[in-house]
């Protein structure tokens, strides 16, 4: 769907509140991409530009690009490097460590292109690299946010319809805690084989059906997932969190959508849009921002 100027998943459209979807966002100052400064950084990595990321991706927008094209490798890639939960694509604490460290895994090398493209995450949706004000990146700071609480929100409540038990997987966060350093599989940046054996609660082998399951339910119930999102919190272990974010430490800031605790509530994300579009409105401009710095700082 096109958007404030821009192509965005259509999950958007049945996310975002009718008076967002129809405001007209802080103009944003659109990237010469043919022009990257990330060209020339003498990075190794400079082809792949800014999709050195590592996305967390809810199963159904996942599954959705997976039906649409199941010949790419990525798929099983994915799951023989463990790199999926019921979920979705969640990375491990090691590649939270590592994240800005890709090419990611939907990059496409030969192409340039993002093979999620029209799924891809909040994060990359609402990505600009070079902003034009402090406000136009609040309000997409904010957009972002909740997208992400929906999503999460969303891909939980679909593997309870399914059957999943939910309760045990938050609990084994909780028992993670203690040795969250240790969880990881240093060697495919997936999870350790033992931990995502537990997480899958036998679904083991069949990974791709259950999220397929999940994606089915979510394309059968889209009509009523307005009440999902209204009814439902997340689910997380709090215990699993604050570990994770000892173990980050400095690396925390970078990827702190991914932490539960920060999503905001609807409300408040809605609130926030609600202010910078008030703001852009009004005569409070707020200050250019160094969006293309920080590109440039966390990817060397
Ligand atoms: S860093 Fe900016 S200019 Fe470069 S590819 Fe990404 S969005 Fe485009
Ligand atoms: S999901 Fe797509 S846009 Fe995001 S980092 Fe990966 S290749 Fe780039």
């Amino acid at each position: 769907m096109k958007w404030q100027g821009q192509i965005v998943p259509n999950h958007w459209q049945i996310m975002l509140p009718r008076k967002i979807l129809q405001s007209k966002a802080p103009p944003a100052s659109r990237p010469d991409c043919s022009k990257c400064p990330m060209d020339d950084i003498g990075d190794p990595r400079n082809y792949a530009r800014c999709c050195t990321f590592y996305p967390e991706m809810p199963q159904f927008t996942l599954t959705e690009a997976y039906l649409e094209r199941p010949e790419d490798d990525v798929w099983q890639s994915l799951v023989t490097r463990r790199l999926l939960l019921p979920e979705g694509l969640i990375p491990s604490p090691y590649r939270l460590q590592r994240i800005g460290s890709g090419p990611c895994d939907f990059f496409h090398r030969q192409t340039g292109q993002c093979g999620v493209y029209l799924q891809r995450n909040p994060i990359c949706s609402g990505w600009f690299c070079r902003s034009s004000s402090a406000n136009q990146e609040a309000y997409w700071s904010a957009i972002k946010h909740y997208i992400g609480h929906c999503e999460t929100v969303i891909r939980q409540w679909l593997l309870e319809e399914i059957g999943f038990d939910l309760e045990s997987y938050v609990q084994c966060f909780d028992e993670l805690a203690a040795q969250v350093t240790k969880i990881s599989d240093l060697q495919t940046e997936g999870w350790r084989r033992d931990i995502y054996e537990t997480l899958w609660q036998g679904y083991i082998g069949h990974e791709w059906e259950l999220m397929c399951r999940a994606y089915e339910h979510y394309k059968d119930n889209i009509q009523n997932l307005d009440k999902v999102l209204k009814s439902r919190k997340i689910r997380y272990s709090k215990s699993f969190t604050t570990a994770l974010r000892t173990m980050l430490g400095p690396h925390y800031r970078g990827v702190e959508i991914v932490s539960y605790e920060n999503y905001f509530d609807l409300t408040t994300a809605m609130n926030k849009a609600q202010k910078c579009l008030e703001q852009e409105n009004g005569a409070l401009q707020g200050e250019p921002n160094s969006l293309v710095n920080r590109v440039l700082q966390t990817s060397i």
